[in-house]
């Protein structure tokens, strides 16, 4: 595989974008890219200013003025960096994820940080992860993918996931909270979350990462 190539995963939250991203990119020897975490950065960024969420003005001065950064660990995992300051676990609180979508449907966030994605990917050899990746940030991404699985699934997979974190969440609270952060998220007017018209739209129902990983595999070494 040519490694001056994008790879676009994107899809709704839980369906394990993440997980097969990371693992895909491993597989290829590639730069993973969470963009997620950079619109969570910025958010975790406004919360901790006490920033008021519908201050639209005020949310995109701080994507404005935070240094932004991404490193790979020993473990292969992604940190993110905040002006030099590791937020990687912050990121990840539930206050974070319940506001994120308003965060990033404000057309000066996107600006800034679609920016960022593509300087990132400029010289290729990625799997960028997101949810307009191949609509708006690499519109001409080699492989797109589009991931997707059913709402009690992604609702299942994230609580058993924030649960392994240590956050006390419940199953309703959670499937609730991704039913909102997904109508948000498709309904916005910049860059919704929606399948690019070339990406192969992938449910992962019933598989295992691993499953998931081997079908995309077989479609980027197929050309
Ligand atoms: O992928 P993750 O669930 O961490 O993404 C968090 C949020 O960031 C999404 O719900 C969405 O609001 C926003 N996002 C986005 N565009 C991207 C990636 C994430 O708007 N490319």
């Amino acid at each position: 595989m040519n490694s001056s190539v994008c790879i676009a995963i994107d899809g709704p939250a839980g369906a394990g974008k993440s997980t097969v991203a990371k693992m895909l990119a491993s597989k290829l020897g590639y730069v993973y890219i969470d963009t997620g975490a950079m619109y969570r950065a910025v958010t975790y960024q406004a919360l901790t200013d006490k920033i008021n969420m519908d201050d639209t003005v005020a949310i995109t001065q701080v994507a404005e003025a935070i240094d932004l950064s991404l490193k790979v660990d020993a473990g292969g995992n992604t940190r993110i960096f905040i002006n030099d300051k590791d937020v990687t676990q912050e990121i990840r609180r539930p206050e974070v994820s319940k506001n994120v979508s308003l965060v990033s449907r404000i057309p000066g966030v996107r600006i800034i940080l679609t920016r960022l994605q593509r300087e990132l990917a400029a010289q290729g050899g990625v799997v960028m992860e997101g949810r307009d990746i191949g609509t708006q940030v690499l519109p001409d991404a080699e492989k797109k993918f589009f991931l997707t699985a059913s709402v009690e699934e992604r609702a299942r997979r994230r609580c058993l996931e924030l649960q392994q974190n240590g956050y006390p969440v419940e199953y309703d609270q959670v499937i609730r909270d991704i039913i909102l952060r997904d109508e948000i998220d498709s309904n916005r007017a910049l860059a919704p979350l929606k399948p690019a018209p070339d990406a192969v739209i992938v449910d992962c129902s019933g598989l295992t990462a691993k499953q998931v990983v081997n079908m995309l595999l077989s479609m980027v070494s197929g050309g």
